[in-house]
């Protein structure tokens, strides 16, 4: 069975001598964060993802779920380990404490989301959904719903969906079909079939309120293959009254699970509306004048809000996987004895040398290591500027500017890089990899799909490229080189600082450039920003991982300890390994799209 231990150690090196939380107490949920709590949190969270849901990660994987009498029935097990993570309060560490939960803020709750994922993505992801739904319910709903169904989200007692996905349309929700027609009383009546609905349903909750988009027809009963007819409703499983009563069952029928490459203990599902009653979540809708079209319904906002965290969660779980992973390739190179080592035999009484004195398998391993690493520190920093962004802190706009821009490169190089990382641990196995007794090759079928949902990846990319990086006149890129050249200033006097702040002036440089390229030729040409998209976001989640490791770097020197060492050596390989792919991908993207739109 695959080993996990959760990464407290670089939790505390990055929140305490990285990103200095302690001097952060301005900041809002900061206010109690001594060490001493931070450090319960993060052994709390280690003890349950390392006891209770990491043994159910194989068995869950290899029973999946079951469709029975038209339920969805979860492996042995998951009921227990859920009551267990509920049941520890974990499930309500980011609501505010008006409905129950802690109010920490992202920098704790996205470290105990990453274990989690880590020990059982499968399991993990029931509650990471009701968080991204009772987070929107909270911003978008009626006082009666967060007060009785918000708080029973927070416990953990209800869980929560996200139902976008229609059987034609998962990227381009203009073409949804799902309606939802106004009732006298003020519901809605929803007809439409969703489908790859996670957690859509299970057997670990008595309800589930599912946050669903769906079409209002306007005053000629039309819907349009736009978004201005789109709004975001409440669907539960069970009908809710306003006192909190569970009522009859809803018109919300599980039409059956897909079965899938992994994260199999996770039920996905298509679900049918059939005249199921609906909420309408968001500001009221005002009425538009005549021959006008809204351009996005108010409601979508509150959806917007719940992608965004979700996006952010799913490039935790890349990370998450990446660690799952290399911790057990790197355990296996310690056992597995093959070859000899090439300057000659480091145990000549053996027949062999353990695999890790191979410099390939070194390699491998510490690529997936500094990007694991990186990533953690990348989703740390993001962390850190969403509560700056809601801050009184002068840098509070800038600070809201570079989260947001981060959001795609959390996501999409989190889950490609994190696929990898998986892939190369898998490779340390030779075929006992592939074969499934020894469980490693679950990890790369997990890490699969979050390169595909919340977003394909190739979509995030053009988030980038296409909105993020104009917006506000180029505000959120502008932000983000004087963050980079500030530290590149303030480090560069330093000898012992000089390898490390090389490899973030290359990366900049590089990355300098693509930007000017992308926004002289983007707009003359679109087909040249979308053929630069991908190459553009690799090339910005490499810069900021160097930036990274500068600072890990930096908080490491003079430090001779082996998780200090360790993290020397592993900026040493970003710099050296993965920031000579800058100039590479600047070319790339500098090439055009002119070849690649000739494909037919
Ligand atoms: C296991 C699993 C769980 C899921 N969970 C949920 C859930 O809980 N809720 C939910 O609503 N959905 C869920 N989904 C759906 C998922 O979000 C979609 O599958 C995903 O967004 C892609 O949509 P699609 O499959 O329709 O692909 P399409 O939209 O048909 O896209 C196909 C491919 O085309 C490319 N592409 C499309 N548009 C563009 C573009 N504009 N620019 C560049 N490239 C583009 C991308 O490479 C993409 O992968 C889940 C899916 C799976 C498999």
């Amino acid at each position: 069975m695959p080993i996990y231990r959760a990464p407290v150690e670089d939790y505390r090196f990055l929140l305490g001598e990285v990103f200095e939380i302690e001097k952060a107490r301005d900041l809002p949920g900061f206010t109690e964060l001594s060490p001493e709590l931070v450090d319960d949190i993060l052994n709390g969270a280690a003890r349950l993802c390392e006891d209770v849901l990491h043994p159910l990660n194989q068995s869950g994987d290899e029973e999946g779920c079951h469709f029975e009498n038209g339920g969805v029935r979860t492996p042995k097990g998951f009921p227990a380990g859920y009551k267990a993570y509920c049941e520890g309060g974990w499930n309500g560490l980011s609501a505010p404490e008006s409905v129950g939960g802690a109010g920490l803020p992202p920098v704790i709750t996205l470290a105990v989301s990453e274990m989690a994922m880590s020990a059982n993505q499968s399991l993990a992801m029931y509650p990471m959904l009701t968080q991204g739904a009772y987070g929107a319910l909270l911003e978008t709903g009626a006082p009666w719903m967060k007060e009785q169904i918000a708080t029973k989200m927070v416990s953990g007692e209800w869980a929560g969906t996200m139902c976008l996905t229609e059987p034609h349309c998962g990227t381009d929700l203009r073409l949804m079909k799902t309606r939802a027609v106004k009732q006298p009383d003020g519901t809605y009546r929803m007809n439409g079939t969703k489908i790859f609905i996670s957690g859509g349903d299970q057997d670990l909750t008595p309800n589930i309120i599912h946050m669903v988009i769906a079409k209002i027809p306007d005053e000629n009963g039309q819907t349009h293959d736009d978004l201005s007819t789109v709004n975001f409703f409440l669907v539960p499983k069970f009908l809710v009254g306003e006192d909190g009563a569970m009522g009859a069952r809803n018109g919300v029928v599980t039409g059956g699970i897909e079965h899938k490459m992994g994260i199999k203990g996770q039920a996905t599902c298509v679900l049918n509306f059939d005249d199921a009653i609906a909420w309408r979540l968001g500001p009221k809708l005002e009425p538009v004048k005549p021959g006008e079209k809204r351009s996005t319904s108010a409601g979508m906002a509150g959806m917007f809000g719940m992608m965004n965290a979700a996006r952010i969660g799913v490039g935790i779980q890349g990370i998450a996987i990446g660690e799952i992973a290399t911790q057990n390739g790197l355990a296996y190179a310690h056992a597995r004895r093959v070859g000899r080592a090439l300057t000659g035999a480091q145990e000549p009484d053996k027949p062999a040398d353990l695999e890790i004195v191979h410099p390939d398998v070194k390699k491998m391993l510490l690529q997936a290591r500094s990007f694991v690493d990186g990533a953690r520190a990348l989703t740390v920093f993001t962390a850190m500027q969403m509560s700056i962004g809601h801050s009184s802190r002068p840098e509070a706009a800038t600070a809201a500017l570079l989260a947001d821009l981060m959001t795609p490169v959390l996501k999409a190089f989190g889950t490609d890089m994190g696929f990898e990382a998986a892939n190369l641990a898998m490779q340390c196995y030779g075929g006992h990899g592939y074969i499934r007794d020894n469980g490693v090759e679950q990890f790369v079928r997990d890490a699969r799909i979050n390169m595909v949902y919340e977003g394909a990846n190739g979509v995030q990319a053009m988030d980038l490229v296409g909105r993020k990086l104009g917006r506000k006149g180029g505000a959120a890129p502008m932000a983000l080189f004087g963050l980079l050249s500030g530290w590149i200033a303030e480090n560069e006097k330093d000898a012992a600082m000089a390898v490390y702040v090389a490899g973030v002036k290359r990366g900049v440089e590089n990355l300098q450039g693509a930007t000017l390229w992308l926004a002289a030729n983007g707009p003359k040409n679109p087909n040249d920003a979308g053929a630069g998209a991908t190459e553009y976001l690799r090339l910005m989640g490499i810069v900021m991982l160097a930036y990274l490791w500068g600072r890990m770097a930096k908080a490491s020197l003079g430090k001779d300890d082996p998780l200090h060492r360790d993290k020397r050596m592993c900026a040493r390989y970003w710099m050296e390994r993965m920031v000579p792919e800058c100039p590479m991908l600047l070319e790339r993207i500098q090439a055009g799209s002119a070849t690649i739109m000739e494909l037919q």
